[in-house]
């Protein structure tokens, strides 16, 4: 016999995006290029070294110490775990929980709906303004009616790739009891709200090293917040939750940073390349981006341009089912040949349905 799920998970649907073997895969907005044969190198050493009989560091010192350096950010009020959705499930089992809510501004990236789900918390959604950039009234007004015990914010945002303007977050944090600022994205563009924490004890700054820092496969994340708030994850976290193996390749990359840096700029070039590329075929709207991926719409059925693609070897992600997004794909800047590898299909495809 099947056992009875909880109730309130039954209408939810898996985190379900397509692990799909093709050629150019530029669907989960990954860094383009890997961390240099330098890093695996030394984070072999790194390895021979750790105490495998023992528990790791469960305060993960060496690694918070270094983000401490990295971002200027007291060590006090950094907190990691495995990849942000980590950092973004003890926020919500901290903070939220059945009879809490939660208030999203759609469309974003699914799991700030998913994870709160997970724990419990009801969702209340609101629509993006038009542009998908929200202004601080609009933000206001939307927590003055909704009244939500944690807000999130993406900026950049995932899947519109849009940033919000930094007074949206500062008057976010004015009217609700916690934001989460969700800045996987920010290393491609956009202004961190980073400086908002001094003001805002109330604010989280959540950011990964799953793209920018080319380390999808390690599960990194981590967030800045006050020590208070830091205290408060230490509740809902397991035991050693954050490995010696996660821990050891967070400190390396930390220390190739300079050489995980120098690709940014090559990534954003073929992003510009992507939405130059768009804006020249009929038919398509390409949506202004900061962050390392193209949301477009169009004309044609979105699913149908999705399947075209990836008869072509070229896997992207359709992101039309989700709310505001009708007719939506959305696209990772890739190197200059898959980048190049995407324009060709999508310019072939469209040929072809002529
Ligand atoms: N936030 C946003 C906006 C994302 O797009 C993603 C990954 N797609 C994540 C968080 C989660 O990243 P990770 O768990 O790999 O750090």
């Amino acid at each position: 016999m099947r056992p009875p799920l909880r109730q309130d998970l039954e209408s939810l649907t898996a985190y379900m995006a397509p692990q799909v073997d093709a050629p150019v895969r530029l669907n989960t907005n990954e860094c383009a290029y890997p961390l240099p044969e330098g890093f695996a190198e030394d984070l072999a050493g790194a390895v021979r070294r750790i105490p495998f009989h023992r528990y790791p560091d469960r305060e993960a010192s060496g690694l918070r110490a270094g983000l401490a350096e990295m971002t200027g950010h007291q060590v006090e009020g950094i907190w990691a775990a495995n990849g942000s959705n980590e950092v973004l499930q003890h926020l919500c089992l901290a903070y939220g929980g059945p009879g809490r809510t939660v208030l999203l501004f759609d469309p974003t990236y699914s799991m700030h709906a998913l994870i709160p789900r997970m724990v419990g918390m009801d969702l209340v959604r609101e629509p993006l303004p038009p542009g998908f950039v929200l202004d601080h009234a609009s933000a206001t007004d939307a927590v003055a009616r909704r009244a939500p015990d944690v807000v999130f914010l993406c900026s950049p945002n995932n899947p519109t790739g849009n940033a919000q303007p930094a007074e949206t977050v500062d008057a976010l944090c004015r009217a609700a009891p916690l934001v989460v600022a969700d800045e996987a994205y920010v290393e491609f563009g956009g202004t961190s709200v980073q400086p908002l924490l001094d003001r805002h004890p109330n604010l989280v700054v959540v950011r990964t090293f799953s793209k920018a820092f080319s380390l999808a496969a390690v599960r990194l994340g981590y967030c800045l917040a006050s020590e208070e708030i830091v205290d408060d994850l230490r509740k809902v976290r397991l035991p050693y939750h954050l490995s010696s193996l996660t821990q050891e390749a967070g400190r390396v990359a930390l220390r190739h940073l300079p050489e995980a840096r120098t690709v940014l700029a090559a990534i954003v070039d073929q992003r510009d390349r992507i939405l130059d590329g768009l804006a020249a075929m009929p038919g398509v709207e390409a949506f202004p981006s900061a962050a390392n991926f193209v949301l477009f719409r169009t004309a044609a059925h979105a699913p149908t341009v999705w399947k075209d693609l990836l008869a072509r070897g070229v896997l992207i992600r359709d992101v039309s089912s989700g709310p505001g997004l009708e007719g939506c794909l959305r696209v990772t800047a890739g190197t200059p040949e898959e980048t190049g590898a995407f324009l060709d299909a999508l310019r072939e495809t469209r040929e072809g349905s002529r």
